[in-house]
């Protein structure tokens, strides 16, 4: 038997940091599968599809949702977005963690399915909103009624921070990346995500009757 994965769950209004430490976390352990969301917005230049999401018209994105191919999905920004359940199953049961991006209302379904044993949330806070606003100009990938429409929509986002597991206030980067580990390694220790030691204990059991 292997330990459970966990599905870790990143949410953070747009522009504190979510996709930069996601990458950080997977370089520091490949072995952490990224789950590639579905998504009816438009690449932004230097995305990949099939790496940073697959990029769907809007009917393509119902009809999965309609097949229950979706393991959560919301409309953010005038646009869908979802995890495609595929990956998400096997990766757990093989021990794998699987790390999701996604909004508030994502976090919320998965946290209220029943896979919510093994979820672990994490909200990242911007030291500042001047801050936020700061990221969002210097990411340079959005005009600025884009930028503009995210801003006003932050607070949304923020509104929630206290349903997840984990805060973190993203200031100094590698501050907040080596906290995101600690919070990851000692979640994977949770009892509930080693099944594994039921071997153990009964061995240990034996060993015990055995020295009685
Ligand atoms: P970003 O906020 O700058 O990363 O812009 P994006 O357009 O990439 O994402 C917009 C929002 O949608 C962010 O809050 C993401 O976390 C969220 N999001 C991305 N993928 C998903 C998903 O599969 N499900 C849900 N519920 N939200 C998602
Ligand atoms: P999100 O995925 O939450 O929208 P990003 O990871 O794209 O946010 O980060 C937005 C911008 O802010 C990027 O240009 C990124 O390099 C920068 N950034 C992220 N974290 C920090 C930090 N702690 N300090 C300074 N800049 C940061």
């Amino acid at each position: 038997m292997n330990r459970r994965g966990l599905l870790i769950i990143l949410s953070s209004p747009s522009g504190a940091g979510k996709s930069t430490l996601a990458k950080r976390l997977r370089a520091w352990d490949p072995s952490i599968i990224f789950s590639v969301s579905a998504t009816t917005r438009a690449p932004r230049p230097g995305e990949v599809d099939g790496e940073d999401y697959h990029f769907m018209t809007e009917s393509a994105f119902k009809k999965a949702v309609n097949a229950g191919d979706m393991l959560e999905h919301a409309h953010v920004f005038g646009n869908f977005y979802g995890s495609p359940k595929g990956p998400v199953r096997d990766a757990i049961i093989d021990g794998k963690d699987v790390l999701f991006d996604i909004d508030w209302q994502g976090a919320q379904q998965m946290t209220n399915s029943e896979l919510a044993l093994h979820t672990l949330s994490i909200f990242l806070l911007p030291p500042s909103i001047a801050e936020l606003k700061r990221r969002l100009e210097q990411r340079g990938q959005d005009g600025a009624d884009i930028i503009d429409r995210r801003m006003q929509k932050s607070w949304d986002e923020i509104s929630h921070w206290g349903s997840y597991d984990f805060v973190l206030v993203n200031e100094e980067l590698d501050e907040t990346e080596a906290r995101l580990k600690s919070i990851v390694t000692a979640s994977r220790l949770r009892r509930t995500q080693q099944p594994q030691l039921l071997d153990h204990v009964r061995r240990l059991q034996q060993e015990f009757e055995v020295t009685e």
